[in-house]
């Protein structure tokens, strides 16, 4: 496994690719790797030739006042997880070579980072400018056939599928389903600031989403979200949104229409920001009304 530093060596080495290799598949990453960001590596590794994977926290998807000086890294541990996982080369730029001096542009997704997420009261569509942003430079630089991400950040793979079809990237993008632990909570590289205590607590995020569903098929969405959102309080979580939306559009579901529903949930336990979503499929769309 090879490690790359600089935008011009990643661009070098995929000169080199260009004339004997089939394909490369990219999995982007911030780092801190669990068995999430494992699944999409591994699924990297059955269907492509050569395994791309970036390791970087990118600094301009971050509010002011939230945890980029935080964040959990482990370079040492990372690379030797993404070796055992069979990733040929890492890409760990440093954010002053991916943003130099005078940079200046930045690739937005309209409407779609508005919600959930990109919500003022949220992190704001500034957010899903960054991950566009440096997904976009990503592609670009590693140029792959195919890049994974995972369904565990819904609203970022709509977004980041509206750009790649907007900006026509012949990248094919991948989502694969969120790796859970055994009591359910989602697997997170946040998940490492949590104490005991609120660790157990965090479970209530998806089993909310699971008690949401189960109530959808009997009484309908408003009763499921009211159940959903009374279930997460009750271990003493406020939800920053609980929200039940389309998943291609991200426009607010009404549950009538027999579409799928993402619903999808933000909240903090004891200052970790976490967010876990769940996809619905009404399974008789006329009694739901
Ligand atoms: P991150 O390092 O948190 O930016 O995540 C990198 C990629 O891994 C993103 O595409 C995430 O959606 C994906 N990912 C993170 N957690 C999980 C999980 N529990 N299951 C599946 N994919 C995940």
């Amino acid at each position: 496994m090879k490690v790359l530093r600089t935008p011009r060596e990643m661009h070098a080495f995929r000169e080199e690719l260009r004339a004997s290799v089939a394909t490369v598949g990219l999995v982007p990453t911030m780092g801190y790797l669990h068995e999430g960001h494992n699944s999409l590596l591994r699924a990297a590794r059955r269907e492509n030739d050569v395994v791309v994977m970036s390791l970087f926290v990118n600094p301009t998807q971050f509010r002011a006042g939230e945890d980029l000086g935080s964040y959990p890294r482990d370079e040492k541990r990372d690379l030797a997880i993404a070796e055992g996982s069979g990733v040929d080369f890492v890409y760990a730029p440093e954010p002053g070579d991916i943003y130099p001096g005078g940079f200046a542009t930045k690739v937005e997704v309209e409407g779609l980072t508005e919600v959930l997420c990109g919500s003022e009261t949220s992190r704001g569509p500034g957010h899903f400018a960054g991950v566009t942003t440096i997904v976009c430079k990503l592609l670009n630089a590693v140029d792959p056939d195919v890049a994974y991400f995972g369904q565990k950040d819904a609203q970022q793979a709509t977004v980041i599928r509206r750009m790649a079809e907007d900006l026509e990237f012949r990248t094919r993008i991948v989502i694969l389903p969120t790796v859970r632990e055994r009591d359910g909570l989602a697997m997170s590289s946040r998940n490492a600031y949590l104490s005991p205590e609120a660790r157990k607590r965090a479970t209530a995020i998806w089993s909310s989403l699971l008690e949401t569903e189960s109530v959808f098929d009997t009484r309908g969405l408003e009763a499921a979200l009211q159940a959903g959102r009374q279930k997460l309080e009750s271990a003493g979580i406020t939800p920053e949104y609980f929200e039940a939306r389309y998943p291609g559009t991200l426009d607010a579901a009404d549950g009538n229409s027999g579409d799928p529903i993402l619903v999808a949930v933000a909240a903090d336990v004891d200052g970790t920001r976490l967010i876990d979503n769940i996809l619905i499929e009404p399974s008789n769309p006329r009694s739901k009304s």
